[in-house]
């Protein structure tokens, strides 16, 4: 089996396309962004769905780099061909080896907290965005009505967007700038 480390970061790629999420927040995220659009908004995505592989590789490259999880211990994920564990020449355990080949996945996947193995974005549930408009937004709700927001910031921090975006069934995690989701977790 192929051994752990950095060159596993490049396979299961998060996506940043809407049409991969799944079918009710798809549409409730097109009308969303079809809305801001129309007033003269502008986004860009960073990611939609994280593929379940990627998570488990996330998560458990962290537990070995940061935690200090036995490798030996790592649960297998059916169709990921990773082994966690390296040896010496002589076949003995190499701690040293298997915690570096995983902190280099960690460093390489730019991970800060132990990411969780499931998660709104590895069913399809979220997006990670940037929005950005100037002057006064004037966008409509999922009701029709128009919304005038003059309020600051001009991003997707602002509350009175919060709103709108809740209307179309796209939710606010506030404490997660770039994050929306169907349920806001
Ligand atoms: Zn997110």
């Amino acid at each position: 089996m192929p051994l752990s480390g950095a060159q596993w970061v490049a396979l299961y790629p998060t996506s940043t396309s809407v049409s991969d999420l799944e079918l009710d927040f798809r549409t409730s995220l097109n009308n969303f962004l079809a809305a801001l659009t129309a007033a003269g908004a502008s986004y860009t995505i960073a990611a939609t769905l994280r593929p379940p592989e990627r998570a488990y590789l996330m998560h458990w490259s962290y537990r070995v780099a940061r935690e200090n999880y036995d490798p030996r211990q790592v649960p297998a994920m059916t169709g990921v061909n990773i082994d966690w564990v390296h040896k010496r020449p002589n076949g003995s355990y190499d701690e040293t080896a298997s915690r570096s080949a995983a902190n280099a996945m960690t460093t390489s996947y730019g991970t800060v907290y132990r990411p969780s193995l499931t998660s709104r974005h590895t069913e399809g549930r979220a997006v990670d965005m940037n929005l950005s408009w100037s002057g006064t937004l004037r966008i409509r709700n999922a009701q029709g009505q128009e919304v005038s927001i003059g309020s600051t910031p001009r991003s997707g921090a602002n509350t009175d967007l919060h709103d709108v975006g809740a209307s179309y069934g796209v939710v606010k995690l506030v404490s997660d700038p770039p994050h929306w989701s169907d349920d806001g977790h």
